[in-house]
């Protein structure tokens, strides 16, 4: 019986292709054991053969001694030396009731990874790999773009421990993760970052001075580059960083920053927008715009001649998760109109290469909100829109829509303060 042998594929969150072949294979070795009178029943709720073993399936299916019906298992019971299985809602259209020997249940792959003692890491967030929570425990760190990475930089994960996949499959899996080891490797000797900020030799730089331990960056850093001594202050480990800026974005003390991106740059690069302060028809918006995903899709928009409101100035950044509330309460307070965080999809759609970095700000967001309230100015001034790169057509409807709405709640009303 394969996955899900019931109508409820809760049952089977696992089920996977790979199930549906070894249900197959073992039907197989059946016939092989007994090619006269030995019988396989594959009773299945998904039957999934990807590629050419499509070509093993239609085999399979042409075995005069293998019955193969989508159905649900609904009994199992002793009858005599044997067993009774019923199953229920096939796609012949009745119920099926057969006496058989063995019954073997298909059981999902579900990856170790998440046990302790697998992997034993000395990291702040505990020993195991990390994960999303949306993958059923795969260790991906980004499974779109990054595939192999886990978010323990300098380790690769292949095989079953990404998804459930054959041995071939995992075979050439293998040499993927190797390659990438190699990349890792390199890089570390170098001394510059691993994916996707490859060749930047920078890393983040505390003024532990002014450090509160608040313990923010160590438990915003989304690859346990940061551990934390008894206190509470950050240990920076700098093999393990990727120059998000997570930590940069989550310091309320703006202490975190790199030579060539912190707090003092985009302050700058906010201060020099011309805000106009007299003309209630010509609004300012400022656009924080991810580098990852956004921003190739508004070139990607610019390319095809898209156009949007001329009323937005944008800034790049290395992804949300590193925007710092203070950057927006600047622009708020230097007369800005409204300000657009444009990022990538988080939750199911998750493609964030630093794993959660829209989600982190989009939470900020509340911080903004109940500032820019107690200033009594609305809410609706900040608003952060998720967008994948492949989305360059809806660029012009984000950004108008907002401009509009702004344009609608009239002028900052501290402009020129
Ligand atoms: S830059 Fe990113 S990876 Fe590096 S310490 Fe900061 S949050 Fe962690
Ligand atoms: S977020 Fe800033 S203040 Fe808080 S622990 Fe980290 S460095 Fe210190």
């Amino acid at each position: 019986m394969s996955p899900g042998g019931t109508d409820d594929d809760a049952d089977f969150p696992y089920a996977s292709a790979v199930t549906s072949l070894v249900a197959l294979k073992q039907a197989r070795y059946v016939r092989e054991d007994q090619p006269e009178d030995g019988r396989a029943y594959v009773f299945y709720q998904h039957m999934r053969s990807v590629g050419q073993y499509e070509y093993f399936y239609k085999a399979l299916q042409d075995d005069p001694g293998i019955f193969l019906t989508k159905g649900a298992v609904t009994e199992v019971k002793a009858e005599g030396d044997g067993l009774n299985v019923t199953v229920e809602n096939t796609i012949l259209g009745e119920d099926i009731n057969v006496d058989v020997d063995l019954v073997v249940l298909g059981t999902g792959m579900v990856p170790t990874t998440r046990d302790e003692a697998v992997v034993n890491l000395a990291y702040r967030q505990g020993p195991a790999f990390r994960d999303l929570d949306l993958f059923g425990g795969y260790c991906d760190s980004n499974f779109i773009c990054f595939p192999y990475e886990t978010r323990r930089t300098g380790i690769y994960a292949a095989g079953g421990v990404r998804r459930c996949m054959t041995i071939e499959e995992a075979m050439e899996d293998a040499t993927g993760a190797a390659l990438k080891a190699i990349q890792s490797v390199v890089a570390a000797e170098e001394g510059h970052a691993v994916h996707p900020r490859t060749w930047d030799f920078d890393y983040p730089d505390f003024y532990f001075q002014r450090c509160t331990q608040c313990k923010r960056c160590t438990e915003e850093c989304p690859f346990g580059a940061l551990d934390d001594d008894e206190k509470g202050t950050p240990k920076p480990n700098p093999t393990r960083c990727r120059r998000c800026g997570t930590c940069m974005g989550a310091c309320p003390e703006r202490i975190i920053g790199f030579k060539d991106y912190n707090i003092d740059v985009v302050g700058s690069m906010i201060k020099a927008v011309e805000v106009p302060d007299d003309d209630e028809d010509k609004l300012r918006m400022i656009c924080f715009v991810c580098e990852n995903d956004a921003y190739p899709a508004l070139e990607n928009a610019a390319r095809k001649g898209l156009s949007w409101s001329p009323l937005v100035r944008i800034i790049p950044v290395r992804c949300l998760g590193s925007v710092n509330v203070s950057w927006i309460k600047d622009a708020m307070s230097s007369g800005m109109d409204g300000a657009l965080l444009l990022g990538c999809k988080f939750g199911d759609e998750y493609q964030c290469h630093f794993v959660k970095g829209s989600e982190l700000a989009n939470r900020r967001m509340d911080n903004v909100a109940e500032s820019l309230q107690s200033l009594g100015m609305e809410a609706e001034r900040v608003r952060l829109v998720e967008i994948a790169i492949d989305e360059y057509d809806k660029v012009p409807e984000i950004i108008n829509s907002f401009v509009d709405d702004v344009l609608e709640m009239g002028p900052n009303p501290f402009k020129g303060w």
